[in-house]
């Protein structure tokens, strides 16, 4: 198996700023957030990374399940006479959407039968359906030296990810046997931290935060902090997250934000992710009260709010009107989100307001949702929605001139202002589990403190 672990560390270091951001931007451009979010300009983020401390240092260590056959060892040394050597070829298959692992193995060069016995070896340890594009499939041929064209199929490899493998061989007798080999995981914890010039967003993906955590750093604040109204220069963000290594050190994949710290004019907002002892897992500040709120602020993510509540002048109509909601700029598409658990009462057309949907929260409190490009399959009238589910998407129905949602906050069937409604907070922990959260925030502050600082100063230019 290729190895690529050696120098994983040392480019983190190196290159986070100066080869990977502009990669990273374009990445997350294309695939997940906004990214025209006021002017960019470079922060003086900073990646902080390991030795990192081995906070339960093995996530699983399932050895090989089974023995994987493994390829003829490479022949060295003189050629005997008289003697073909056989070749290995690797091809390394693209999957698309859509792909079946049979017309992939056809289309690799495996003829139907043998194709057909070798996935069905496979499918003892691992669903052909679960094969998803980021996944990687080596078929494996043996190419006698001196015949030409004349090709064997020995075998495939498919890797879910980078520490999981599953290996089909051909065995003596023309039949496939296959297994599965996981290599050891070890969870190391990622200090991240930057000041926040333009967004969190841009700071964050400046200081090397991948993706996905980063989205759900934006998410477990979206509760409370507007981020555009919010975020003064100065600001600063801390972030601990997990990152999953081999043994030999390559990087599998990111796990979960452990601790964030968002400082707003000189106010820490700390959070800790806590799992209660009915397993469920939230995030609570440093008295432990859950960051979840009844209902939230900014039902998009990466968001520029565009305009506030109150009166303005009518963009359209052309004369001070009464604006009674809050407009987030965002590219049509944008995923919104239920601001909280509640019943959709209204879907569909309704005049200046284009697409729209509304969700009563309970006797109290409802939410509206206007100019959306399309609607959720899922969110129907009638239906339960949850918090967080994505209900419709931004877009520019109705009276509108441009991408944007209109949020509206309701309370007893009046618009509110969004910013300033005093929210209904989350759960608060009492007792024994407010002692067992003061612990493990003690064990998170720890693996924090503990985590080397390496600053690096990104130039302002
Ligand atoms: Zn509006």
């Amino acid at each position: 198996m290729a190895r690529t672990s050696t120098g994983i560390k040392k480019t983190m270091l190196n290159s986070v700023f100066v080869g990977r951001v502009p990669l990273a931007i374009a990445v997350i451009a294309a695939s997940v957030l906004p990214i025209w979010l006021l002017d960019f300009r470079p922060s003086d983020a900073s990646r902080i990374e390991g030795p990192i401390e081995r906070f339960a240092a093995i996530e699983h260590a399932a050895p090989v399940e089974q023995a994987v056959p493994t390829a003829p060892p490479e022949v060295t040394g003189p050629i005997p006479v008289n003697r073909q050597i056989n070749r290995q070829i690797n091809r390394k298959i693209r999957i698309s959407r859509g792909d079946t692992l049979m017309g992939l193995m056809i289309d690799a060069g495996v003829e139907r039968i043998e194709a057909h016995t070798a996935i069905e070896a496979l499918r003892m340890h691992f669903d052909p359906r679960r094969l998803r594009p980021e996944h990687e499939i080596i078929v494996s041929f043996e190419k006698e030296k001196e015949a030409a064209g004349a090709e064997t199929f020995t075998g495939f490899t498919v890797r879910p990810d980078r520490a999981v493998e599953y290996a089909v061989r051909r065995t003596g007798d023309g039949n496939f046997s296959a297994g599965k080999s996981v290599k050891e995981v070890e969870r190391t914890l990622v200090r991240a931290e930057g000041v926040i010039r333009s967004s969190l967003y841009l700071s964050a993906v400046e200081a090397g935060v991948p993706a996905g955590v980063l989205q759900e750093l934006v998410r477990i604040y979206s509760w409370d902090v507007d981020f555009q109204r919010s975020i003064q220069p100065d600001d600063r963000f801390d972030v601990m997250y997990e990152r999953f290594f081999t043994k030999s050190g390559t990087h599998v994949r990111d796990g979960e934000i452990i601790y964030a710290n968002l400082v707003l004019q000189g106010d820490e907002n700390p959070l800790y992710r806590h799992t209660l002892a009915d397993k469920s897992v939230d995030y609570f500040d440093d008295k432990g009260k859950s960051a979840r709120k009844a209902l939230m602020r900014t039902p998009v993510n990466g968001a520029r709010l565009s305009s506030g509540y109150g009166v303005r002048r009518h963009p359209i109509l052309g004369f001070n009107k009464m604006h009674r909601g809050v407009d987030f700029a965002a590219p049509a598409g944008t995923p919104i989100y239920a601001a909280g658990d509640g019943t959709i009462v209204h879907r569909g057309r309704n005049g200046a307001y284009g697409n729209y949907i509304r969700i009563r929260h309970n006797s109290e409190y409802s939410t509206a949702y206007a100019h959306l490009s399309r609607f959720n399959r899922r969110a129907r009238s009638g239906q339960r929605v949850k918090q967080g589910q994505i209900i419709g998407y931004v877009g520019s129905t109705g009276r509108s001139t441009g991408p944007h949602l209109h949020y509206e906050i309701l309370r007893r069937g009046r618009q509110t202002n969004p910013m300033r409604v005093k929210m209904p907070s989350g759960r608060n922990l009492k007792g024994a589990e407010l002692e067992r959260f003061r612990t493990e925030r003690a064990r998170i502050e720890d693996a924090f403190a503990g985590l080397t600082i390496t600053r690096k100063a990104v130039s302002a230019d």
